[in-house]
């Protein structure tokens, strides 16, 4: 499948229209940015990791019965999905607190939640993805009531069949975000990508943060850290 015109070129990837008017190619680049594009630099490999590690994950759920966008990888970067059109909202699943849960309701970063919680951003970078309800999704017509139910059903199984599978390579899942779309059938499907960049990965035994929040915060080691996610899911 070739490549044709480029139809949007985000912070992390671009997507490209193919010969067939339903499928995309997403090609992932080396480009970070955080704070809402305020922070940007590069991680060097990152295209190849996030590509290849969204497309183990999309395969792992697709075999539970989730379904997502996902049709075949293409090479290292590069991934053929069916077109979607994107619910416009970030869709965050959390397990454990930090990052912005932990600024809002002051708990330490690392106290566990009794129960796992669902939070949506407004997919909007003027406004800075402000958090939103169910009653603002229904009153701004982002999503229906049916689709909101699914996304929270898809969400939560999710995060069970992705928790589990990490606890086996000895990786927390501590929260992550993810995106939903509509195919012309109208049926809801998982898109866009889980990796270290949308997701907070911690090494169960030492804690150690194996994502993002290391070229958020300065820590250094970026690269390591994500080649050690592909390593542990991949074996390489
Ligand atoms: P951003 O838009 O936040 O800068 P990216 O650089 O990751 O993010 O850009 C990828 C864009 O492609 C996102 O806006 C995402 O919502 C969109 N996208 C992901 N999967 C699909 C798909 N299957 N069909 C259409 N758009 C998609
Ligand atoms: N996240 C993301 N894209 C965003 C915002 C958040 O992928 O635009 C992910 C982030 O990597 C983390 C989870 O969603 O795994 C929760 O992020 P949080 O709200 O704590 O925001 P942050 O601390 O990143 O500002």
């Amino acid at each position: 499948m070739e490549k044709g015109e480029m139809v949007y070129e985000g912070k992390a990837k671009k997507v490209f229209r193919t010969g067939d008017p339903n499928l995309f190619i997403v090609s992932y680049k080396d480009d970070a940015t955080a704070f809402n594009g305020a922070k940007k630099g590069t991680i060097r490999g990152k295209g190849q990791i996030n590509n290849r590690v969204t497309n183990h994950l999309m395969r792992l759920l697709e075999s539970k019965g989730i379904p997502t966008h996902f049709v075949r990888e293409l090479s290292d970067t590069d991934t053929l999905v069916k077109k979607v059109s994107i619910v416009p909202l970030e869709v965050i699943v959390r397990n454990i607190a930090a990052g912005s849960l932990s600024k809002r309701l002051g708990l330490g970063e690392g106290e566990k939640l009794a129960f796992p919680v669902l939070e949506y951003c407004y997919k909007n970078d003027e406004l800075g993805d402000p958090l939103v309800n169910e009653y603002h999704i229904r009153a701004l017509g982002l999503a229906g009531r049916e689709d909101l139910e699914l996304i929270a059903d898809y969400s939560f199984k999710i995060n069970s069949i992705l928790g589990e599978y990490l606890e086996s390579v000895h990786i927390s899942l501590i929260d992550f975000k993810l995106e939903f779309g509509k195919l012309p059938s109208g049926d809801l499907v998982l898109a866009d990508e889980i990796s270290p960049d949308t997701c907070r990965f911690w090494d169960t035994r030492t804690g150690e943060k194996l994502d993002k929040d290391r070229f958020r915060r300065d820590m250094g080691g970026v690269e390591d850290a994500y080649g050690e996610v592909q390593r542990r899911l991949l074996g390489e």
